[in-house]
C-alpha cells in the first residue's frame, strides 16, 4: 500500500530539523491546552507523535486515494451547470476522504476545531498531496485562507467560518479582475453597506480564481467610494449559501 508520507524519507526529515522543539512550543503556548482537550499534546513528545500519525495518514490517503484519481480527474474536469462548478468526481472523492481523514482545518486553533499543526505539518502535508495530484493540492491548500481569518478576521466571523472550514469547507482567494492583476490597487470590484441588510453588498467581475466557487471566499474589494488605489480596498468574506456568484466559465489552467 503506497504511503506518501512513511515512503518518503525526504518528507520525514523535516520533524528532525532542531528547531521543531521551538516551533512545537510556540504553537502549543507552552502546552496550555494541554488539560482543556483530550487530544491536546502533553510535551513535545507527544506532540510530535500526533504529527507523524496524522501525516502519516495524509500519505495514506494520499497514496491510496488521490493519487489513484488523479488520471480520472484530468480527463473528465470540472464543470459548470446552473452557473456553479461541479468538481471531477474523483475531486468530489478526495474531498471526501479528505474530510474523513480529519485533514481540514490543520493549522486552526482546537477551539474552531483545528488540529492546531504548525504551518510545517500543513506544507508537509500539502507537498504529499501535491505528489499525488497538483491540481487537487490547489483546493485543500486553500484551506489556509482561514489563517487570513484567524489572523484579522473578528471573532463573530471566524466563529461563523473557520469551524466549517475545519469541517471541510473549501476555500478561495478572490484579488483578481481584468483590470486588475499585477495593479492589485486597480481593484473595481465595489463593496457597498446595507443599512437594510446590515451587511456588505458587492458587485462586480472577477477572473482567474483558483476554486472561484469554493465555499468560502476572500475577496478584494473596493469599501472606500471615490477612491482609485489600494487605499480604499478591504478583504471580505463570501458565503457561497448566501448565493449571488455566477460562474461564466472554467478556465484551462495547465494542471489545475
Ligand atoms: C494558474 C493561476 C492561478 C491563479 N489563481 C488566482 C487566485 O486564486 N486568485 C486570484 O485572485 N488570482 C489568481 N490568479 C491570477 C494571478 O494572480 C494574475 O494572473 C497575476 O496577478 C497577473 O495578473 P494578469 O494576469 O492580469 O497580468 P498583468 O498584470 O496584465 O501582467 C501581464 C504581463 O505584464 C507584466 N507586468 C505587469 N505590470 C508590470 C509592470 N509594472 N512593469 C513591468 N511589467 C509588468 C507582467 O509581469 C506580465 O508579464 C491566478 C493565475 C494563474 C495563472
Amino acid at each position: 500500500m503506497a504511503n506518501f508520507f512513511s515512503d518518503n524519507k525526504d518528507l520525514q526529515f523535516h520533524l528532525q530539523h532542531p528547531a521543531m522543539r521551538k516551533i512545537v512550543e510556540l504553537k502549543e503556548r507552552g502546552f496550555a491546552e494541554k488539560d482543556r482537550y483530550d487530544y491536546a499534546p502533553q510535551n513535545f513528545e507527544d506532540a510530535m507523535d500526533s504529527y507523524r500519525k496524522v501525516l502519516d495518514i495524509a500519505g495514506e490517503v494520499c497514496g491510496e486515494v488521490i493519487a489513484p484519481n488523479a488520471e480520472g480527474v484530468d480527463h473528465e474536469g470540472p464543470r459548470v451547470v446552473n452557473d456553479h462548478v461541479e468538481y471531477a468526481s474523483g475531486t468530489v472523492r478526495n474531498l471526501e476522504a479528505i474530510v474523513a481523514a480529519g485533514l481540514s482545518g490543520m493549522t486552526l486553533p482546537r477551539k474552531y476545531d483545528g488540529l492546531n499543526f504548525p504551518l510545517v505539518c500543513f506544507v508537509m502535508a500539502n507537498e504529499m498531496v501535491a505528489r499525488a495530484d497538483a491540481g487537487f493540492e490547489n483546493i485543500w491548500g486553500l484551506q489556509d485562507c482561514a489563517e487570513t481569518l484567524n489572523e484579522f478576521a473578528s471573532e463573530e466571523i471566524k466563529a461563523k467560518y473557520l469551524p466549517w472550514v475545519s469541517a471541510g469547507a473549501t476555500c478561495a482567494m478572490d484579488l483578481t479582475e481584468p483590470d486588475a492583476g499585477s495593479d492589485l490597487g486597480a481593484v473595481m470590484l465595489k463593496a457597498t453597506w446595507s443599512e437594510e441588510k446590515q451587511t456588505w453588498l458587492l458587485n462586480g467581475v472577477k477572473r482567474f480564481i483558483t476554486n472561484g466557487d469554493g465555499e468560502v471566499s476572500l475577496v478584494l474589494a473596493r469599501t472606500e467610494e471615490g477612491t482609485t488605489d489600494a487605499r480604499g480596498l478591504s478583504m471580505l468574506v463570501y458565503d457561497k449559501r448566501d448565493g449571488g456568484v455566477k460562474v461564466r466559465r472554467i478556465e484551462n489552467k495547465l494542471g489545475i
